[in-house]
């Protein structure tokens, strides 16, 4: 699927995607806050930007590899196997230099939902915001 500029950004902005996210995903700016980051990750998933996803993940994340080929290959996977239909932010706790996202995203593969609720954490590493791991929470005991 091919994904215009001209369309709404999948991050749940309501703005189109070259107002929103595209100018992160082309590192043109950088996301000031990490709440704007995950929003762009998310999106970058859905717009299949691999290389956006790896630039944005801090290497202390388990999925971080020195083996770009294979780590971009695996993000292409599961992009192109997945259905971002939603996000949705529950909470966001700012730090100057470590900050907390909450987030629902619903994920479909094939008719199966994969959605989950996530509570993302990121570091600020010379300026740059970057996603270091999370802690997925049990929607029963939120
Ligand atoms: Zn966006």
């Amino acid at each position: 699927m091919k994904f215009s500029p001209n369309d709404i950004c999948p991050c749940g902005s309501f703005k189109k995607y070259k107002k929103c996210c595209k100018p992160f995903h082309d590192k043109i700016t950088f996301p000031k806050a990490a709440l704007e980051l995950m929003k762009s990750r998310f999106s970058a998933f859905a717009v299949l930007n691999t290389d956006y996803i790896i630039f944005t993940t801090h290497e202390n994340n388990s999925d971080y590899t020195s083996n770009l080929k294979s780590w971009n290959q695996e993000i292409m996977n599961f992009s192109k196997n997945t259905k971002f239909e939603k996000l949705e932010i529950l909470d966001f706790i700012d730090g100057e230099v470590e900050s907390f996202v909450t987030f629902r995203a619903t994920l479909f593969q094939d008719n199966t939902d994969i959605s989950f609720i996530e509570k993302s954490r990121f570091l600020k590493v010379e300026e740059k915001w970057l996603y270091v791991d999370e802690q997925f929470i049990d929607e029963g005991k939120k």
